[in-house]
């Protein structure tokens, strides 16, 4: 590793001016990296210049099994070619055919979830909405509780169970129905976080409406890289069944095998109510979303909750090639948990060698919090002008997040947490 040569600031005057004169004041990743990107393939994007970056960033989770994955490109080209449908609502085509019929045999049946899927629009958003909307058209119920630092999407019932205060000032509206709880280890670690939300539940004086669900991440991505304890989530899901609460697991980013197994909740043992999917569903960074819930939770009427994108064929098509591939058998989520292990090991090299940095995360989602929040994006920004991509995460943007696609070799691993090491030392004073 060559020692890091100081350099300037990157600001977005690299870019094309039509950035500047055409695109909203609401762009922000091309603000972090300012460059304009011409390829990609794998773990790497090249620019317009030539430059390669190595992508740890994965669309934040849209891109598990990397870009342009030749295995799932091809059946796309061959799917397009012959004519076969692209838009459909939610017609019956052989895409959406082959899709649920390999979702039901690949992901559910082995472990025996059954589950109904409903295609809502198809974004992570469109998920979390039909979910909440689910929950209270099920139990006649309206309020909903979700945790510190969640982030569940930007419409106005995703954002009403978001943590983030600038998110959600965002709405203009009061953001109403929802009282967020401490997630594990809110206040270090004690157990009594937990506890405190059903000491209000039980407590006639408490405040506390009945709740129709509760939304919760296994891991929070945006939120800074929380990561629950299976016994934390095993306690949440067994006080949900015992008070009538529906659970809700938000896994749009850290299910379809970011924290090792296709679900990030299996480790734990827990079956919750509804679970919403998105960003790596369909393999190839199309878009495409579900909701799965169980069979008695299935009240909808036909039409009750729709959308013009719903079942984007191209999607299915390389949503049941990715399924088809990565998730018949075991070894691809052992894999991931092997380079999961791996890239904590290296991050708590990185931290023990520095003061005020901590490692933190499950599987594939791993980080480094800087006591210092401003050195996270400084680290970032050090390692974007030495050819790696990682956004940060956190209330105050204080964790350097790695979300590598799963795909990634150990060598390239290793190259981008050497630039990352490099990145540290070169930020610490
Ligand atoms: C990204 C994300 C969403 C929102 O997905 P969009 O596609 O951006 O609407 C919801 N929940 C979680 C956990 C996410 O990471």
């Amino acid at each position: 590793m060559t020692a890091l040569t100081d350099t300037a600031t990157p600001t977005d005057s690299a870019l094309a001016e039509v950035y500047h004169s055409v695109e909203s004041e609401v762009r922000s990743y091309c603000r972090s990296w300012p460059t304009t990107m011409a390829v990609a393939q794998g773990s790497w994007l090249t620019d317009t210049d030539g430059r390669r970056y190595l992508d740890f960033f994965a669309g934040a989770g849209a891109l598990n099994y990397g870009h342009n994955n030749p295995a799932l490109k091809q059946p796309l080209l061959d799917y397009l070619a012959a004519d076969h449908i692209v838009h459909s609502l939610d017609m019956a085509t052989t895409a959406k055919t082959e899709f649920l019929e390999t979702f039901e045999r690949v992901i559910l049946r082995p472990r025996a979830l059954d589950y109904k899927v409903q295609f809502p629009g198809p974004t992570g958003a469109n998920a979390v909405e039909a979910a909440l909307k689910l929950a209270r058209k099920v139990t006649g119920r309206e309020s909903i509780i979700n945790f510190t630092n969640a982030f569940h999407g930007m419409t106005l019932g995703a954002l009403s169970v978001t943590g983030n205060s600038m998110k959600r000032a965002g709405a203009g509206i009061p953001l109403v129905h929802s009282t967020p709880m401490p997630y594990d280890n809110y206040f270090g670690g004690a157990t009594e976080d937990f506890h405190w939300f059903e000491r209000v539940l039980d407590d006639s004086g408490g405040g506390l409406n009945h709740p129709a669900a509760v939304i919760v991440e296994t891991v929070q991505g945006e939120g800074g890289l929380n990561v629950a304890r299976a016994e934390w989530l095993r306690a949440l899901a067994d006080l949900c069944h015992r008070r009538d609460i529906l659970l809700i697991v938000d896994d749009v980013q850290m299910g379809c095998g970011r924290t090792g197994r296709f679900f990030s909740f299996e480790e734990a043992g827990i079956v919750p109510d509804i679970v919403t999917l998105s960003k790596s569903i369909s393999g190839y960074g199309l878009p495409m979303a579900l909701t799965l819930f169980r069979r008695d939770l299935d009240v909808w009427t036909p039409g009750e909750h729709n959308g013009t994108f719903r079942g984007h064929n191209p999607a299915f098509v390389t949503a049941t090639k990715a399924l088809e591939i990565y998730w018949q058998d075991q070894s691809f989520s052992e894999q991931t948990t092997a380079k999961g292990a791996h890239v904590r090991a290296r991050l708590d090299e990185i931290a023990s060698a520095h003061d005020g940095v901590g490692a933190r995360g499950r599987g594939m989602a791993q980080g480094l919090k800087f006591a210092d929040a401003a050195r996270a994006a400084e680290v970032c920004r050090t390692a974007f002008d030495h050819g790696l991509l990682m956004e940060t995460s956190g209330p105050s943007d204080e964790v350097v997040k790695l979300l590598p696609p799963l795909t990634t070799s150990e060598t390239d691993l290793d190259s981008g947490l050497d630039l990352l090491a490099a990145a540290v030392a070169a930020t610490s004073s």
